[in-house]
């Protein structure tokens, strides 16, 4: 059962499902404008999220800022209905999809020529089961680099970012709220044949997200985590960052390294963090 949470004075969210791969979707209100982050997975996700925006009296959204372009954050695009925001990136791969036939066959054959996973194929059926109604729109505002949007009393600033999972990748900061929503930026490389994570983009993402200062970061399938429980995570990925370099790639030599580090067995996040950037050292 997904919730609709307040997490600051202008800010709600919708929680994610893992089953179906639905992601958080976000709105923050402004005094003249509202902006929602992502579309959700489908229509039925798309109204399900406006019903919530109704129910709590909120401004309907006028604009909707894309984080990236995978299918479970934009194909509730048609239902939202407004004028959408992406990176010029992101509108490319985006463009890819437009003619995209969605059936189990289809689903299989670019699943063959390696430009669909698994994983999201399954969540697909899942959420649309037999009867696929899905159409990708492109959104109409684009950039590159940076983007303000002021929405009266509040200022989102949008930022395209390094990162591994997704290219062309947004990060949505509300400096008056003090939030950062990261979409999925900081999950590693699913689309490869083994999921990995690069010191390179990786050291760069942290880099970038190290400049804005937040009481809350958003991961799209995840939560909203706290500052303090977020710079664990970094700390984390800094860490093994450092054995990764150190050890060259190379896995068990990591491993050691990162035991001798922290001074105890590893957790099982780590264990798979530490597997991810030793397949990302041999890309
Ligand atoms: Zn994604």
């Amino acid at each position: 059962m997904q919730q609709f949470k307040q997490l600051t004075s202008r800010i709600w969210y919708q929680t994610p499902v893992s089953e179906t791969d639905r992601p958080i979707v976000a709105v923050i209100t402004g005094d003249e404008r509202s902006l929602v982050i992502d579309t959700g997975n489908s229509s039925q996700h798309a109204t399900l999220f406006l019903d919530e925006i109704e129910k709590h009296g909120l401004r309907r959204p006028d604009l909707v800022a894309l984080t990236h372009w995978h299918w479970d954050h934009i194909f509730g695009m048609k239902q939202m209905a407004v004028p959408t925001i992406a990176t010029k990136r992101t509108v490319d791969e985006m463009r890819k999809m437009m003619d995209y036939d969605w059936s189990d066959e289809a689903l299989a054959e670019r699943i063959q020529q390696g430009i669909e996973i698994p994983f999201c194929a399954d969540a697909i059926k899942l959420e649309f089961g037999k009867d696929r109604e899905i159409e990708v729109i492109l959104p109409t505002i684009r950039f590159s680099g940076e983007l303000e949007i002021d929405l009266g009393g509040v200022t989102c600033l949008l930022r395209q970012v390094e990162n591994d999972h997704s290219p062309g990748s947004a990060l949505v900061y509300i400096p008056e709220e003090r939030v950062l929503f990261l979409g999925d930026a900081m999950y590693a490389d699913i689309f490869s044949a083994k999921w990995n994570y690069t010191v390179g983009q990786t050291t760069r993402l942290l880099d970038v997200i190290a400049e804005y200062d937040a009481d809350y970061y958003v991961w799209s399938h995840g939560e909203a985590m706290s500052k303090g429980a977020f710079e664990k995570e970094v700390h984390v990925l800094r860490q093994i960052i450092e054995v990764t370099q150190r050890a060259a790639g190379h896995l068990p030599e990591m491993q050691r390294l990162y035991r001798e580090l922290v001074g105890r067995e590893l957790t099982t996040d780590e264990e798979e963090t530490l597997v991810f950037f030793a397949n990302g050292a041999k890309k």
